[in-house]
């Protein structure tokens, strides 16, 4: 672990938190006890100066629609094609998803990670609930869901880090990597744990070659 940065500078990567909608705060409040620069992006431009993306949990039918009124559905995409680490919680992982189940017709996703994501997957009347995933690279961690979808399928390349591991949803998978792009159906950013939000932050000091200590 690098020390501190001094003080009044950041040491840290630019990691942007998508501000369409969702809980931004939380996620930009994780992000900085990791040490990231963290800031909210709702423009082009703002994406432009970030070396990393995080889409929060909300409603990913309004964050589709508000990405094409702002302008950010294609920029966004491309930035993911040409390798811009991203991590999507909950509403956030369908909007990483190749393909949306139960989606509304016109919803859009960015893609980027091979996966099929049932929305709303745990049921109408499981609206929210606590469940314990074994995380690889973590360990036992205890998940929040919130209307959250689960990864019906995954395809070549992705990597299942962790499923429910107890509870009537036991073997549903719930976590992903593909390259640098990191998926949980649950939400890290409410539970003042900052393991999800920190193995993302060491992904992101990799990819852009900032890793701690240089
Ligand atoms: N059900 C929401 C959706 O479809 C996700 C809920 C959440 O992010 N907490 O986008």
């Amino acid at each position: 672990m690098a020390g501190d940065p001094p003080p009044g500078r950041s040491a840290g990567p630019a990691v942007g938190v998508l501000a369409l909608q969702g809980d931004v705060a939380e996620h930009v409040a994780a992000l900085t006890r990791c040490g990231a620069t963290a800031r909210p992006v709702r423009r082009a431009e703002e994406l432009e100066l970030v070396d990393a993306l995080v889409i929060p949990g909300g409603e990913s039918t309004t964050m589709s629609r508000l990405a094409e009124d702002f302008g950010l559905l294609e920029p966004v995409r491309s930035r993911i094609k040409t390798g811009m680490p991203a991590y999507g919680s909950c509403a956030g992982l369908i909007m990483l998803a190749d393909e949306v189940l139960d989606g509304r017709p016109d919803q859009q996703s960015f893609g980027g990670i091979a996966m099929s994501a049932r929305r709303n997957a745990f049921g109408r009347q499981v609206d929210s609930f606590e469940a314990p995933v074994d995380l690889e690279g973590i360990g036992p961690l205890h998940a929040v869901f919130i209307r959250a979808p689960w990864v019906e399928r995954v395809g070549a390349g992705v990597r299942v880090l962790g499923r429910v591991s107890a509870g009537p949803a036991a073997g549903r998978i719930v976590a992903v990597r593909q390259g640098n792009l990191l998926a949980t159906a649950f939400h890290p950013e409410l539970t003042g744990d900052s393991r999800v939000h920190r193995l993302f932050v060491d992904l992101v000091r990799e990819a852009v070659g900032t890793a701690a200590g240089s």
